[in-house]
């Protein structure tokens, strides 16, 4: 869905949409949305200004960052965000808007795209890193077996690579003896 200036001008336009999964590209691997995102929203031009102003719910699967397993993150947002027109000489504004808290974004030409401003509320509304259980035991670093699921035959030096700075300390400690 395009939101056109021109027809902004005239009115605003309510919007009540799903977007299936697979029709917003988020551009990353390790993100996929694996229900449809619903989104009820409203755009309006305000003082040459798109401003578009709702709500978006969806699921996103990603990988966990120890097993690399996926793991359900639920998305529910809010937004209120405002997008001024890209023109030449643009700088200045921009460092007057910048002094305020505002979100300010921008478009080019004739206006934009619903799901470019979706895709942009999803990935700022997930987490950097996500891990499937507090004490995932992540993969072996010598076969890759998912230590979850199995006990591999590796040997395991240190244990605990929390506890590593403190043997190496104590090391030091006793070649100083
Ligand atoms: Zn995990
Ligand atoms: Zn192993």
């Amino acid at each position: 869905m395009f939101l056109d200036v021109k027809d902004l001008a005239v009115r605003k336009v309510h919007i009540r949409k799903s977007y299936a999964p697979g029709s917003i590209d988020y551009g990353l691997s390790e993100v996929k949305q694996s229900e449809p995102l619903e989104v009820d929203a409203t755009a309006e031009l305000l003082e040459g200004h798109i401003r578009v102003t709702g709500e978006l719910r969806t699921r996103i699967e990603m990988v966990c960052a120890r097993c690399l397993e996926p793991v359900i993150e639920e998305v529910h947002r809010d937004f209120d965000l405002f997008y001024q027109p890209l023109f030449k000489g643009t700088p200045n504004d921009v460092e007057r808007l910048k002094d305020d808290d505002t979100e300010i974004g921008f478009f080019e030409g004739e206006g934009l795209f619903l799901a470019d401003v979706l895709k942009e509320q999803v990935l700022l509304s997930l987490p950097m890193k996500v891990i499937c259980q507090s004490d995932c035991r992540g993969l072996c670093p010598h076969c890759g077996a998912n230590l979850n699921q199995e006990q591999c035959r590796c040997e395991r030096h240190t244990s605990d690579p929390r506890l590593a700075p403190l043997a190496r300390l104590k090391q030091d400690w006793l070649k100083k003896q």
